[in-house]
């Protein structure tokens, strides 16, 4: 069989090492050492797999060089996986851009086939791999919106913006900020990018210390109960609903769901003790804690829970001093912690004691992404 070399010494001078790469239909390139993998035979699939690490020798960086300058300048390093998935969607924009094939001729229904490859992390709640699946196929999420977890949807529009960036201007720095992003969704990683061991010293979002303050909750239960239908039961309330939803009964039960509240009370939130006020009286079972900052430290005050409330005044007393955000981080752990739906009362504007701003906004983003927290800037009716 006829073999077909690259020669990639073209597109980036230097002497290469071109072999086969040991395992079918795979292709990998290593810039910095010029030495480029992939399969040699005369295949169109081949022949796919040559033009991909063609376009990275092209257009890639030495990015172990690059991650060497980030980490002298104590920037946030990403892990090394987020980066070859970012990578790979410029790679893709790039070829598409100066009119070659993105589609592996191997496959029939590439729709089909990328569709699958996420629904199946996402379905045991692996945002991350999901996720990056997506942006390496270079598959708008919108169009894959059933198999995308809902919890990426709340990340999505940020996310968009990232990836289109990376298709649009098609720039390396553009790539990193993508995979800082990804990085994010990783399991249990904080947003310091979980990256390369100790390249991400310094960079992890330190929220002030808390201080956790309960006043004691004057207000006691009053057992909240409300109506509601019924198909079975002794109160017969309304029996042309036999025909309709079968509910004809209404049983009395004590009121649930009305979710829990996180408020921030930084002074950018202009929060009231009347409003707060409002709020606990209007949803006597919901959980509500207050929360602001100083420059290193902050306050979480809870309002109210289990149906008892603190009087509101005291409780916006115990944090007017304070005008920052600084504690975010642990307000929505708390928050994590109470009964859904979550709500957060915030501008999003989250801040940390050292002033990386950033990295607390997307962790705050990441925190309501796995614990199904809605951030609302005003109280649902
Ligand atoms: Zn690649």
């Amino acid at each position: 069989m006829q073999q077909i070399i690259p020669t990639p010494g073209i597109v980036h001078p230097g002497i290469w090492h071109v072999e086969n790469h040991p395992q079918e239909g795979h292709g990998g390139t290593d810039i910095g050492a010029r030495r480029m993998l992939v399969p040699l035979d005369d295949s169109p699939g081949s022949a796919f797999v040559r033009q991909h690490e063609m376009a990275h020798a092209t257009i890639s960086p030495d990015v172990e060089k690059v991650m060497k300058s980030r980490k002298r300048r104590k920037l946030q390093i990403p892990t090394h996986t987020s980066i070859q998935v970012a990578e790979d969607l410029r790679i893709d924009a790039w070829q598409q851009y100066i009119g070659l094939s993105i589609i592996d001729p191997d496959f029939g229904d590439y729709a089909a086939f990328v569709a699958e490859k996420i629904a199946k992390p996402a379905a045991v709640g692996d945002l991350y791999s999901a996720t990056c699946m997506a942006v390496a196929a270079h598959f708008p999420l919108q169009e894959v919106g059933a198999g995308i977890p809902q919890s990426v949807r709340v990340v999505k529009a940020k996310l968009r913006e990232a990836i289109d960036r990376v298709i649009l201007r098609r720039q390396f720095k553009d790539v990193i900020e993508l995979a800082l992003m990804l990085d994010l969704l990783r399991p249990g990683k904080p947003a310091n990018g979980g990256g390369t061991e100790e390249g991400n010293k310094g960079s992890v979002v330190k929220w002030g210390a808390v201080e956790v303050l309960e006043p004691e909750r004057t207000r006691p239960r009053d057992g909240s109960l409300v109506a509601i239908s019924s198909m079975q039961g002794v109160d017969l309330s309304d029996p042309s609903r036999i025909f309709t939803d079968c509910r004809p009964f209404e049983r009395i039960v004590p009121m649930q769901g009305q979710g829990s509240f996180l408020i921030d009370c930084s002074s950018s939130m202009c929060w009231t003790p009347d409003a707060l006020h409002k709020l606990v009286e209007s949803r006597p079972e919901a959980s509500v804690a207050l929360y602001a900052g100083h420059k290193v430290d902050g306050r979480l005050v809870i309002v109210a829970k289990d149906g008892e409330a603190a009087d509101a005044s005291e409780c916006m007393r115990l944090i007017e001093h304070l005008g920052n955000n600084t504690i975010d981080g642990h307000g929505l752990e708390w928050l994590s912690q109470q009964p859904e739906p979550r709500y957060w009362f915030s501008d999003g504007q989250a801040t940390q004691p050292n002033g990386n701003h950033g990295a607390a906004q997307l962790e705050c983003i990441r925190l309501c992404a796995e614990n199904s927290i809605q951030r609302i800037t005003r109280i649902p009716d």
